[in-house]
């Protein structure tokens, strides 16, 4: 390892320290399961002081004019470019994704600062004519107030850049909870926020047992706003405390994304493009491909173009530059893979390549096809959040349509067709938050990103992204 993995403390009103306790929690590189660092637990002394710091600067914070805090995002994202290569390595050796990926996180993540920083200097009211001569009524948009924020592991540094940027330009201050399994990356992107010259308060980092955290957090009446990037389960739970305490939200959950091959696509672009989205980050992406279905014209085709493509794939320590796919990101995730495998197998599915934990150190598993997977199986119906890949024949549109809009989740929807009266008609027919049509074009700065059912609600990115940080405030008046 080229860097000295450094602990995390706990970053509370511009200062980084311990817990009050002292507590901490291990951290382990998911490549060699070895323990590598401590993060600081906090409990609810500390808890206290990040919600008083976080209160106090709101008072500053929202006055500050929308330019002065377009300079210090701005600043932010310079110095995140500057570091990307040392934060990336960070990452690698806590989360376990291929040091490429962990780069392009860093940097994307800066642009998604970058694209915030602007939006805030475009948070425009309206006037709005009036029905009496002497009326002026017009809306203007304020901060929502503090926000207690929770991010996972998958996407250490872009989960936060989803919420942080957004939040600080439309002049709310925030409380993250970040994702213990990885925390030291996101300290260091804390760290440029610091540098730039963010004042004390605004932003603030804990980590501990998370569910002790947003027990305390989200009924604290400091806190006017929740958003949670994370599984449904969890969403639902947090959600309604939300709701008991009439907070605002914005939920991240989980998905389960069907990927259409028609029977006109361009197949090798739809095997390259699926297949490089579904080893990314070894398949632990909420709108990873999840539901191959295939035109049944294609499908020999495709099921040997996809064995091949996986099985090709380098497994391995995500800081080896040759590895193509790192190991899981926990313990957890390797046994839920293992089941997710067992009961399709036990229910009928073939495994055509992997379907086994690779080497018996690290949390590493192959990349897996299965065909012939029943509906019934957890599977077709669980988010696999996984390198499995299940390939299913279909043979017309109505089928297809039925089978992927079949569950709860709403997130996110794959097609490939060379017809333009097809892209049209699916984009339409398909119940999901996004829909990406011919190429993998979603989660950019500045389009909007979100689910709908079990996937939650609420946007993040694009010009939505900060609304929801925002409130639309009417103003009337007339002449005296
Ligand atoms: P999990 O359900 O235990 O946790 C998911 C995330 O929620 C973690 O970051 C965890 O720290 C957090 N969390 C759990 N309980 C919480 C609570 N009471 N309060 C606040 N935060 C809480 O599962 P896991 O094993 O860590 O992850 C696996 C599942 O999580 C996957 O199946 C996937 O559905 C989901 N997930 C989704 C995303 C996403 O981008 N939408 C990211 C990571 C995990």
């Amino acid at each position: 390892m080229a860097i000295e993995y450094p602990n995390t403390n706990l970053y509370i009103d511009g200062k980084w320290r311990p817990a009050v306790t002292g507590d901490t929690l291990d951290v382990i590189n998911p490549a060699t399961e070895e323990v590598i660092g401590q993060v600081a637990r906090a409990q609810h002394a500390d808890l206290d002081e990040a919600l008083e710091a976080a209160d106090k600067a709101f008072a500053s914070w929202k006055k500050t004019t929308p330019l002065d805090r377009y300079r210090i995002l701005r600043k932010a994202a310079d110095l995140l470019r500057e570091r990307a290569s040392m934060i990336a390595e960070v990452m690698t050796t806590e989360q376990g994704k291929p040091l490429a990926e962990a780069k392009g996180e860093t940097l994307m993540g800066a642009d998604r600062i970058d694209w915030m920083a602007e939006e805030g200097r475009r948070a425009y009211g309206r006037v709005i004519p009036a029905r009496s001569d002497g009326v002026y009524q017009f809306t203007v948009k304020e901060p929502v107030g503090p926000v207690a924020a929770f991010t996972p592991w998958n996407f250490p540094l872009n989960q936060i850049l989803q919420k942080v940027p957004a939040a600080i330009a439309a002049g709310c201050s925030i409380i993250v909870k970040g994702p213990e399994e990885a925390p030291a990356c996101c300290a260091e992107l804390v760290k440029v926020f610091e540098d730039a010259g963010l004042p004390a308060g605004v932003l603030n980092l804990v980590f501990g047992i998370p569910a002790e955290i947003s027990d305390y957090l989200i009924p604290h009446p400091i806190i006017k706003k929740v958003t949670f990037t994370g599984s449904t389960a969890v969403g639902k739970q947090l959600a309604a405390k939300a709701g008991e305490h009439m907070k605002l939200v914005t939920m991240e959950l989980g998905g389960h994304s069907p990927a259409i091959v028609f029977a006109d696509a361009d197949v090798d672009t739809a095997l390259n493009i699926l297949s490089a989205n579904k080893f990314r980050n070894a398949g632990q992406v909420c709108v990873s491909p999840t539901r191959f279905l295939v035109h049944e014209s294609l499908y020999n085709q495709f099921v040997d173009g996809f064995t091949k493509i996986s099985q090709n794939q380098v497994v391995g320590n995500g800081l080896d530059t040759s590895t193509t796919m790192g190991p899981l990101a926990h313990d957890r995730r390797v046994d839920a893979i293992e089941s997710f495998v067992l009961d399709a197998v036990d229910k009928g599915a073939k495994v055509k390549t992997g379907g086994q934990r690779k080497g018996n150190k690290g949390y590493f598993y192959e990349p897996t096809v299965l065909t012939d997977v029943p509906l019934n199986s957890r599977i077709m119906n669980e988010e696999p959040f996984g390198p499995i890949a299940p390939i299913t024949p279909f043979s017309n549109f109505d089928d297809v349509v039925q089978e992927a809009n079949r569950l709860p989740y709403g997130l996110a929807a794959y097609a490939y067709t060379t017809s333009a009266k097809t892209a049209g008609a699916i984009g339409s027919a398909l119940s999901s938050g996004m829909v990406s049509i011919n190429h993998h074009g979603l989660a950019m700065p500045e389009t909007p990103f979100g689910g709908i059912g079990d996937s939650g609600f609420g946007k993040e990115g694009g010009m939505e992204g900060i609304e929801s940080y925002l409130h639309t405030k009417f103003i009337t008046q007339a002449d005296v």
